[in-house]
Protein backbone atom coordinates (compact mmCIF):
# COMPACT_ATOMS: atom_id res chain seq x y z
CA UNK A 1 0.00 0.00 0.00
CA UNK A 2 1.44 3.44 -0.96
CA UNK A 3 0.94 5.88 1.93
CA UNK A 4 0.52 9.06 -0.38
CA UNK A 5 -2.06 7.67 -2.68
CA UNK A 6 -3.82 5.43 0.60
CA UNK A 7 -7.49 6.68 0.07
CA UNK A 8 -7.44 7.77 3.58
CA UNK A 9 -4.16 10.44 3.04
CA UNK A 10 -4.98 13.97 3.47
CA UNK A 11 -1.74 15.67 3.11
CA UNK A 12 -0.90 14.09 6.62
CA UNK A 13 2.28 16.69 7.80
CA UNK A 14 3.70 13.42 9.21
CA UNK A 15 3.46 9.44 9.07
CA UNK A 16 5.78 7.46 11.23
CA UNK A 17 6.28 4.15 11.10
CA UNK A 18 8.58 3.01 14.30
CA UNK A 19 9.29 -0.58 14.91
CA UNK A 20 11.85 -1.28 18.04
CA UNK A 21 12.95 -5.30 17.89
CA UNK A 22 13.97 -5.55 21.11
CA UNK A 23 10.52 -5.07 22.52
CA UNK A 24 8.52 -6.10 19.57
CA UNK A 25 6.90 -2.20 18.99
CA UNK A 26 5.18 -1.78 15.42
CA UNK A 27 4.01 1.49 15.76
CA UNK A 28 2.36 3.85 13.11
CA UNK A 29 1.76 7.45 14.23
CA UNK A 30 0.14 9.62 11.77
CA UNK A 31 0.26 13.63 12.48
CA UNK A 32 -2.36 15.01 10.71
CA UNK A 33 -2.50 18.49 11.36
CA UNK A 34 -0.82 21.22 13.02
CA UNK A 35 -2.03 24.36 12.77
CA UNK A 36 -3.85 24.88 15.99
CA UNK A 37 -1.60 23.21 18.56
CA UNK A 38 0.43 19.47 18.80
CA UNK A 39 -1.89 16.72 17.52
CA UNK A 40 -3.75 14.71 20.03
CA UNK A 41 -4.87 11.58 19.72
CA UNK A 42 -4.96 8.29 20.93
CA UNK A 43 -3.06 5.14 20.84
CA UNK A 44 -4.98 2.18 19.84
CA UNK A 45 -3.78 -1.17 20.35
CA UNK A 46 -4.86 -3.69 17.94
CA UNK A 47 -4.65 -6.65 16.13
CA UNK A 48 -4.91 -5.63 12.48
CA UNK A 49 -5.45 -8.14 9.78
CA UNK A 50 -2.94 -6.73 7.71
CA UNK A 51 -0.60 -3.34 8.18
CA UNK A 52 -2.78 -1.50 5.26
CA UNK A 53 -5.33 -1.47 7.81
CA UNK A 54 -3.43 -0.41 10.48
CA UNK A 55 -2.25 2.83 8.05
CA UNK A 56 -5.73 3.64 7.31
CA UNK A 57 -6.94 3.63 10.93
CA UNK A 58 -4.27 5.41 12.02
CA UNK A 59 -4.66 7.97 8.54
CA UNK A 60 -8.75 8.32 8.62
CA UNK A 61 -8.50 8.72 12.74
CA UNK A 62 -5.80 11.08 13.22
CA UNK A 63 -7.57 13.22 10.30
CA UNK A 64 -10.83 13.04 12.04
CA UNK A 65 -9.00 14.40 15.27
CA UNK A 66 -8.04 17.87 13.55
CA UNK A 67 -11.76 18.30 12.87
CA UNK A 68 -12.88 17.19 16.09
CA UNK A 69 -10.33 19.26 18.33
CA UNK A 70 -10.47 22.24 15.40
CA UNK A 71 -14.46 22.00 16.13
CA UNK A 72 -14.34 21.95 20.02
CA UNK A 73 -12.02 24.92 20.00
CA UNK A 74 -9.00 23.37 21.52
CA UNK A 75 -5.32 24.25 20.96
CA UNK A 76 -4.68 20.99 19.53
CA UNK A 77 -4.30 19.41 16.09
CA UNK A 78 -5.45 15.63 15.13
CA UNK A 79 -2.94 12.45 15.75
CA UNK A 80 -3.46 9.10 16.16
CA UNK A 81 -1.32 6.30 17.15
CA UNK A 82 -1.74 2.53 16.18
CA UNK A 83 0.48 -0.18 17.88
CA UNK A 84 -0.39 -3.33 15.70
CA UNK A 85 -0.01 -6.38 18.21
CA UNK A 86 -2.52 -7.92 20.33
CA UNK A 87 -3.26 -5.81 23.88
CA UNK A 88 -4.66 -8.61 25.46
CA UNK A 89 -0.85 -10.55 25.01
CA UNK A 90 1.46 -8.34 23.93
CA UNK A 91 1.62 -5.38 26.41
CA UNK A 92 5.20 -5.15 28.13
CA UNK A 93 6.84 -2.29 29.55
CA UNK A 94 9.85 -2.23 27.20
CA UNK A 95 7.20 -1.95 24.46
CA UNK A 96 5.51 1.48 26.24
CA UNK A 97 8.82 2.92 26.36
CA UNK A 98 9.95 2.03 23.32
CA UNK A 99 6.56 3.52 22.37
CA UNK A 100 6.69 6.65 24.49
CA UNK A 101 11.00 6.92 22.68
CA UNK A 102 8.87 7.30 19.44
CA UNK A 103 6.50 10.07 20.50
CA UNK A 104 9.93 11.71 21.98
CA UNK A 105 11.06 11.80 18.87
CA UNK A 106 8.93 13.68 16.91
CA UNK A 107 9.44 16.98 19.60
CA UNK A 108 5.90 17.05 20.85
CA UNK A 109 4.66 17.56 17.64
CA UNK A 110 2.09 14.28 18.89
CA UNK A 111 0.68 14.30 22.11
CA UNK A 112 -0.86 10.52 22.88
CA UNK A 113 -3.66 9.35 25.04
CA UNK A 114 -6.10 6.66 25.77
CA UNK A 115 -8.02 4.35 23.04
CA UNK A 116 -9.56 1.15 22.06
CA UNK A 117 -6.80 -1.68 23.09
CA UNK A 118 -5.04 1.09 26.06
CA UNK A 119 -5.26 1.94 29.34
CA UNK A 120 -4.38 4.75 31.60
CA UNK A 121 -1.95 2.49 33.52
CA UNK A 122 0.07 2.24 30.44
CA UNK A 123 0.39 5.79 29.27
CA UNK A 124 1.90 6.21 32.58
CA UNK A 125 4.54 3.49 30.90
CA UNK A 126 4.94 5.52 28.25
CA UNK A 127 5.43 8.68 30.38
CA UNK A 128 8.33 7.21 31.40
CA UNK A 129 9.94 8.06 27.89
CA UNK A 130 7.89 11.00 27.36
CA UNK A 131 5.95 13.90 28.81
CA UNK A 132 3.77 14.16 25.48
CA UNK A 133 0.79 12.36 27.33
CA UNK A 134 -2.20 13.66 27.94
CA UNK A 135 -5.52 12.33 30.26
CA UNK A 136 -3.63 10.90 32.95
CA UNK A 137 -2.49 14.23 34.85
CA UNK A 138 -1.89 14.47 38.97
CA UNK A 139 -5.36 15.28 40.07
CA UNK A 140 -7.29 14.19 36.50
CA UNK A 141 -10.60 12.98 36.51
CA UNK A 142 -10.04 10.07 34.62
CA UNK A 143 -12.72 8.17 32.87
CA UNK A 144 -13.91 10.68 30.03
CA UNK A 145 -17.04 9.27 29.68
CA UNK A 146 -18.83 11.18 32.07
CA UNK A 147 -17.52 14.52 30.08
CA UNK A 148 -18.96 12.47 26.91
CA UNK A 149 -22.45 12.60 28.54
CA UNK A 150 -22.91 15.91 29.14
CA UNK A 151 -21.59 16.82 25.70
CA UNK A 152 -24.39 14.69 24.51
CA UNK A 153 -27.13 16.13 26.71
CA UNK A 154 -26.50 19.58 25.76
CA UNK A 155 -26.11 18.75 22.50
CA UNK A 156 -29.41 17.19 22.75
CA UNK A 157 -30.60 20.15 23.82
CA UNK A 158 -29.37 22.22 21.36
CA UNK A 159 -30.90 19.96 18.86
CA UNK A 160 -34.67 19.84 20.03
CA UNK A 161 -34.35 23.43 20.54
CA UNK A 162 -33.53 24.42 16.71
CA UNK A 163 -35.72 21.43 15.36
CA UNK A 164 -38.85 21.66 18.18
CA UNK A 165 -38.50 24.84 19.35
CA UNK A 166 -38.54 23.79 23.14
CA UNK A 167 -35.57 24.30 25.86
CA UNK A 168 -35.67 21.26 28.12
CA UNK A 169 -36.11 17.40 27.85
CA UNK A 170 -39.26 17.23 30.17
CA UNK A 171 -41.43 14.78 29.24
CA UNK A 172 -39.68 13.95 25.43
CA UNK A 173 -38.49 10.78 24.59
CA UNK A 174 -34.97 9.87 24.29
CA UNK A 175 -34.38 6.36 22.28
CA UNK A 176 -30.72 5.58 23.94
CA UNK A 177 -28.94 2.78 21.68
CA UNK A 178 -26.09 1.61 23.89
CA UNK A 179 -25.85 1.59 27.66
CA UNK A 180 -22.08 1.63 27.76
CA UNK A 181 -19.93 4.17 29.88
CA UNK A 182 -21.38 7.16 27.82
CA UNK A 183 -25.21 5.71 27.48
CA UNK A 184 -25.70 5.22 30.76
CA UNK A 185 -24.39 8.57 32.00
CA UNK A 186 -26.83 10.16 29.29
CA UNK A 187 -29.59 8.05 30.94
CA UNK A 188 -28.96 9.32 34.30
CA UNK A 189 -28.63 13.34 33.04
CA UNK A 190 -31.66 12.39 30.64
CA UNK A 191 -33.58 11.38 33.27
CA UNK A 192 -33.19 13.45 35.96
CA UNK A 193 -34.33 16.24 33.11
CA UNK A 194 -37.38 14.48 33.33
CA UNK A 195 -37.01 12.62 29.74
CA UNK A 196 -38.44 9.44 29.07
CA UNK A 197 -36.29 7.06 27.90
CA UNK A 198 -36.60 4.10 25.83
CA UNK A 199 -33.48 1.89 25.91
CA UNK A 200 -31.64 -1.14 24.62
CA UNK A 201 -27.95 -2.75 24.92
CA UNK A 202 -27.09 -6.54 23.62
CA UNK A 203 -26.01 -6.66 27.60
CA UNK A 204 -29.61 -7.76 29.55
CA UNK A 205 -28.03 -6.78 32.74
CA UNK A 206 -27.39 -3.36 31.33
CA UNK A 207 -31.18 -2.89 30.01
CA UNK A 208 -32.68 -4.51 33.04
CA UNK A 209 -30.35 -1.75 35.58
CA UNK A 210 -31.45 1.18 33.41
CA UNK A 211 -35.35 0.01 33.57
CA UNK A 212 -35.18 -0.71 37.14
CA UNK A 213 -33.17 2.87 37.96
CA UNK A 214 -34.94 5.12 35.22
CA UNK A 215 -37.99 3.33 34.93
CA UNK A 216 -36.85 3.17 31.30
CA UNK A 217 -38.49 1.10 28.56
CA UNK A 218 -36.71 -1.50 26.81
CA UNK A 219 -36.63 -2.06 23.15
CA UNK A 220 -35.04 -4.82 20.92
CA UNK A 221 -31.53 -3.65 20.18
CA UNK A 222 -31.99 -4.05 16.27
CA UNK A 223 -35.03 -2.09 16.32
CA UNK A 224 -34.19 0.65 18.66
CA UNK A 225 -33.70 2.91 15.68
CA UNK A 226 -37.05 3.00 14.61
CA UNK A 227 -38.81 3.34 18.04
CA UNK A 228 -41.44 6.49 18.27
CA UNK A 229 -39.39 9.12 20.02
CA UNK A 230 -38.29 12.57 19.41
CA UNK A 231 -34.51 11.67 19.59
CA UNK A 232 -32.58 8.77 18.69
CA UNK A 233 -29.40 8.24 20.58
CA UNK A 234 -26.91 6.05 18.86
CA UNK A 235 -24.65 5.54 21.91
CA UNK A 236 -22.78 1.82 20.95
CA UNK A 237 -20.90 1.04 17.74
CA UNK A 238 -20.44 3.15 14.44
CA UNK A 239 -22.37 3.29 11.03
CA UNK A 240 -25.49 2.58 12.88
CA UNK A 241 -26.80 5.49 10.33
CA UNK A 242 -27.06 3.56 6.85
CA UNK A 243 -29.71 2.75 3.90
CA UNK A 244 -31.61 0.33 6.10
CA UNK A 245 -32.11 2.11 9.36
CA UNK A 246 -32.43 5.64 7.93
CA UNK A 247 -35.80 5.19 6.00
CA UNK A 248 -37.36 3.39 9.42
CA UNK A 249 -36.14 6.51 11.72
CA UNK A 250 -38.74 7.69 13.34
CA UNK A 251 -37.17 10.67 15.63
CA UNK A 252 -36.79 13.89 14.01
CA UNK A 253 -33.16 14.58 15.68
CA UNK A 254 -30.32 11.86 16.11
CA UNK A 255 -27.66 12.90 18.40
CA UNK A 256 -25.67 10.63 19.72
CA UNK A 257 -22.04 9.59 21.10
CA UNK A 258 -20.87 6.64 18.94
CA UNK A 259 -18.29 7.18 16.48
CA UNK A 260 -18.44 7.23 12.66
CA UNK A 261 -22.44 6.92 13.07
CA UNK A 262 -22.77 7.73 9.31
CA UNK A 263 -21.79 4.64 7.55
CA UNK A 264 -20.72 6.60 4.65
CA UNK A 265 -20.56 10.70 4.08
CA UNK A 266 -23.62 10.04 1.58
CA UNK A 267 -25.84 8.94 4.59
CA UNK A 268 -25.66 12.78 5.50
CA UNK A 269 -27.50 13.61 2.85
CA UNK A 270 -29.86 10.81 3.26
CA UNK A 271 -30.68 12.35 6.72
CA UNK A 272 -30.88 15.78 5.83
CA UNK A 273 -33.36 14.95 2.11
CA UNK A 274 -35.60 13.02 5.30
CA UNK A 275 -35.47 16.38 7.20
CA UNK A 276 -34.18 14.74 10.29
CA UNK A 277 -31.58 17.07 12.16
CA UNK A 278 -28.72 14.97 12.44
CA UNK A 279 -26.01 16.57 15.06
CA UNK A 280 -22.71 15.18 13.69
CA UNK A 281 -20.68 13.01 15.69
CA UNK A 282 -17.31 14.45 16.47
CA UNK A 283 -19.22 17.78 17.20
CA UNK A 284 -20.85 16.57 19.67
CA UNK A 285 -18.96 13.62 21.03
CA UNK A 286 -16.24 16.02 21.85
CA UNK A 287 -16.65 15.70 25.70
CA UNK A 288 -14.43 13.11 25.72
CA UNK A 289 -11.56 14.97 24.05
CA UNK A 290 -12.35 18.33 25.97
CA UNK A 291 -11.85 16.29 29.00
CA UNK A 292 -8.10 15.41 28.13
CA UNK A 293 -6.92 18.03 26.44
CA UNK A 294 -8.14 19.80 29.99
CA UNK A 295 -5.52 17.11 31.61
CA UNK A 296 -2.98 17.47 28.81
CA UNK A 297 0.87 18.44 30.80
CA UNK A 298 0.76 20.63 28.10
CA UNK A 299 -1.64 22.98 29.73
CA UNK A 300 1.07 23.11 32.93
CA UNK A 301 -2.24 23.27 35.51
CA UNK A 302 -3.68 20.58 37.23
CA UNK A 303 -7.18 19.54 35.62
CA UNK A 304 -9.70 21.81 36.10
CA UNK A 305 -13.18 19.67 36.45
CA UNK A 306 -15.24 23.04 36.40
CA UNK A 307 -13.29 24.43 33.85
CA UNK A 308 -13.18 21.65 31.60
CA UNK A 309 -16.99 21.36 32.52
CA UNK A 310 -17.87 24.16 31.29
CA UNK A 311 -15.80 23.80 27.99
CA UNK A 312 -17.79 20.72 27.10
CA UNK A 313 -21.20 22.90 27.50
CA UNK A 314 -20.32 25.00 24.86
CA UNK A 315 -20.99 22.11 22.41
CA UNK A 316 -24.68 23.52 22.31
CA UNK A 317 -23.39 26.76 20.97
CA UNK A 318 -20.90 25.10 18.41
CA UNK A 319 -24.14 22.84 16.92
CA UNK A 320 -26.34 25.50 16.99
CA UNK A 321 -23.81 27.06 14.69
CA UNK A 322 -23.46 24.22 12.52
CA UNK A 323 -27.54 23.68 12.37
CA UNK A 324 -27.87 27.12 11.41
CA UNK A 325 -25.05 26.73 8.44
CA UNK A 326 -27.04 24.02 7.41
CA UNK A 327 -30.49 25.96 7.28
CA UNK A 328 -28.24 28.71 5.31
CA UNK A 329 -26.48 26.91 2.93
CA UNK A 330 -29.16 24.46 2.73
CA UNK A 331 -26.39 21.92 3.04
CA UNK A 332 -26.46 18.61 5.88
CA UNK A 333 -25.35 19.20 9.36
CA UNK A 334 -22.35 16.66 8.51
CA UNK A 335 -21.00 18.89 5.76
CA UNK A 336 -21.78 21.21 7.40
CA UNK A 337 -19.80 20.81 10.66
CA UNK A 338 -16.79 19.91 8.20
CA UNK A 339 -16.94 23.53 7.03
CA UNK A 340 -17.17 25.08 10.32
CA UNK A 341 -14.19 22.60 11.13
CA UNK A 342 -12.39 23.98 7.91
CA UNK A 343 -12.94 27.58 8.31
CA UNK A 344 -10.85 27.04 12.02
CA UNK A 345 -8.47 25.75 10.82
CA UNK A 346 -7.77 28.45 8.05
CA UNK A 347 -8.16 31.06 10.71
CA UNK A 348 -5.47 29.42 12.50
P1 LIG B 1 -18.85 1.10 25.93
O1 LIG B 1 -18.07 -0.01 25.30
O2 LIG B 1 -18.71 1.36 27.37
O3 LIG B 1 -20.41 0.88 25.64
C1 LIG B 1 -20.95 0.44 24.44
C2 LIG B 1 -22.27 -0.25 24.78
O4 LIG B 1 -22.94 -0.56 23.55
C3 LIG B 1 -22.09 -1.56 25.54
O5 LIG B 1 -22.97 -1.57 26.65
C4 LIG B 1 -22.47 -2.62 24.52
O6 LIG B 1 -23.04 -3.78 25.09
C5 LIG B 1 -23.49 -1.86 23.69
N1 LIG B 1 -23.73 -2.40 22.35
C6 LIG B 1 -22.85 -2.98 21.51
N2 LIG B 1 -23.47 -3.34 20.37
C7 LIG B 1 -24.76 -2.98 20.50
C8 LIG B 1 -25.90 -3.08 19.66
N3 LIG B 1 -25.83 -3.63 18.46
N4 LIG B 1 -27.07 -2.58 20.11
C9 LIG B 1 -27.16 -2.02 21.33
N5 LIG B 1 -26.11 -1.90 22.17
C10 LIG B 1 -24.93 -2.37 21.77
O7 LIG B 1 -18.48 2.38 25.07
P2 LIG B 1 -18.66 3.92 25.50
O8 LIG B 1 -17.38 4.40 26.09
O9 LIG B 1 -19.93 4.09 26.23
O10 LIG B 1 -18.77 4.61 24.06
C11 LIG B 1 -19.96 4.48 23.29
C12 LIG B 1 -19.71 5.08 21.91
O11 LIG B 1 -19.34 6.46 22.04
C13 LIG B 1 -18.56 4.43 21.12
O12 LIG B 1 -18.89 4.48 19.74
C14 LIG B 1 -17.39 5.32 21.41
O13 LIG B 1 -16.43 5.26 20.37
C15 LIG B 1 -18.07 6.67 21.44
N6 LIG B 1 -17.33 7.69 22.22
C16 LIG B 1 -17.06 7.47 23.53
C17 LIG B 1 -16.39 8.44 24.27
C18 LIG B 1 -16.10 8.24 25.73
O14 LIG B 1 -15.75 9.21 26.41
N7 LIG B 1 -16.24 7.04 26.26
C19 LIG B 1 -15.98 9.63 23.65
C20 LIG B 1 -16.29 9.84 22.30
C21 LIG B 1 -16.97 8.85 21.59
Amino acid sequence: MSVFTAPDFADHEQVVFASDPASGLRAIIAVHDTTRGPALGGCRMWQYPHENDAIADALRLSRGMTYKSALADLPFGGGKAVILGDPSRDKTDALWEAFGCAIESLGGAYVTAEDVGTSVADLEVVRHTTAHVAGIAEGGAGDPSPATALGVFVGIKAALRHRLGVSDVNGLRVAIQGLGHVGIGLAGLLAEAGAKLIVADIDPVRVASAVREFDARSADPANIHAEEAEVFSPCALGATLNDATIPELRAPVVAGSANNQLAEARHGDALFDRGILYAPDYAINAGGIIHVAYESTRTGRPYDRQAAFAHVGRIHDTLTEIFELSDRDRIPTSLAADRRAEARLRAA
